[in-house]
């Protein structure tokens, strides 16, 4: 089994959401694109080709990942940007009669603001609900494309809950009205199998630093057909979809790092997910009143978001990261900023519970003994952090008169 040591010694990472360290194999693909195959792959001497020759093997192998065709990839600087191209490209491109897309309430901020600037320009945006576990509901997905409906932008997997949305279904119900589907699969990719053909979509997102490659760099699957109109203007690079000298060493490291993740998924979900059950199992053991967050079957095996009651997450995030543990509140707040998450209030989930949820995302370097050494940490800071409570019955400071 791979297994990275911890960054730091006798920590626990369980943030794997947020992001992941790069993996050796990673490296190693990676090094010789900085000082032997060095080129720009739009040269046309040997030591261009040789870049190139490297960047179309990359196409070739994030295309055979996701079952894709090479000319359907397209390489970015993220996830943020592969979300930016896909949302804005297919709007721009299709015209002043289809002005209306449609995303969730529970997107990552790459789509939700990609929206909410569209809206700014005129644009009538429909932001789908979601039921108690974070799931949009198929008949509202009818209901809401219209004729002049551009497009229909769901993610995959929720980077807060893990929770997977019924993607093919929504896809075959947009694309059989000619709506053109994105889908955000940052979180999704590695952890469940993606196969663009298989879901159905004609855009999906993906990012290499979720999956144990390097930070910058991430892949847009354009189905053939598409209409998009590129962001940046420039060169012809990447087909003139988005110009740019290409960062061949991050494009390498993207494709190797998505290569292993697939091989080893068979083996790798199943890991993480009796894991992230153990987790779960213990703290329903040892800490009352604690609350699911996200669904409870229909899920990716690696996340796990807890609502603790009468407990700012907040603390408890604070006090186990004094322990050596690294994990992240519910909220996708910048740290300073109390602003609770958008995706626990579109599932109704009280305020006060959303702001005592942490989110738990496990990942290589996650063994039975670094959960059983979190479950200990976390009983007592609960413990503690609940006697402190003013909101927790038995503790606090309640006046006994
Ligand atoms: N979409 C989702 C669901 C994510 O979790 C992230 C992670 O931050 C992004 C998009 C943005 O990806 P990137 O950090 O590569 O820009």
């Amino acid at each position: 089994m791979n297994q990275h040591r911890s960054g730091h010694h006798d920590s626990v990472y369980l943030d794997h959401a947020a992001t992941t360290p790069v993996r050796p194999e990673v490296v190693e693909a990676m090094l010789p694109c900085f000082t032997h195959t060095f080129g720009n792959a739009s040269s046309i001497h040997q030591f261009g080709q040789e870049a190139k020759r490297a960047l179309e093997r990359a196409r070739e192998t994030v295309a055979r990942s996701i079952g894709a065709d090479p000319a359907e990839i397209f390489f970015t600087s993220g996830g943020t940007e592969s979300d930016n191209l896909a949302i804005e490209g297919v709007v721009r491109a299709a015209g002043r009669e289809k002005r209306h897309p449609i995303t969730s309430q529970v997107e990552h901020h790459a789509v939700l603001n990609c929206f909410r600037h569209l809206k700014q320009t005129g644009r009538g945006v429909t932001y789908l609900p979601v039921d108690r576990f974070g799931v949009v509901d198929l008949g509202d997905v009818a209901a809401a494309v219209r004729p002049d409906t551009a497009l229909v932008s769901i993610m995959l997997a929720n980077n807060e809950t893990g929770t997977l949305q019924p993607i093919r279904e929504i896809a075959a119900i947009a694309r059989e009205r000619g709506v053109p589907v994105h889908t955000d699969a940052v979180q999704a990719v590695g952890k469940v199998p993606v196969n663009v053909k298989d879901l159905g979509v004609d855009l999906l997102s993906i990012s290499a630093h979720k999956i144990y490659g390097p930070k910058g760099v991430g892949a847009l699957y354009i189905r053939k057909g598409t209409k998009i109109a590129p962001l940046f203007h420039g060169g012809h690079h990447e087909s003139g979809m988005r110009p740019g000298t290409e960062n061949v060493a991050s494009i390498v490291g993207l494709a190797r790092a998505l290569e292993l993740a697939t091989e080893e998924l068979p083996r790798t979900a199943p890991r993480l997910a009796a894991l992230r059950d153990r987790l779960e199992r213990g703290i329903r053991e040892r800490i009352a009143d604690v609350h699911l967050n996200g669904h409870p079957r229909e899920r990716l095996p690696n996340i796990l978001n807890i609502g603790f009651e009468a407990i700012e997450g907040e603390a408890m995030l604070l006090a186990l990261d004094l322990s050596g543990i690294a994990v992240s509140t519910g909220s996708a707040c910048t740290s300073g900023s109390m602003e609770s998450s958008h995706v626990l209030s579109a599932m109704r989930v009280p305020p006060e519970l959303a702001r005592a949820a942490l989110r738990f995302s496990l990942g290589m370097s996650t063994t039975e003994a670094r959960i059983d050494f979190v479950l200990e940490r976390l009983t007592d800071i609960v413990a503690r952090l609940r006697h402190m409570s003013p909101l927790h019955a038995g503790g606090g400071f309640r006046n006994g008169r």
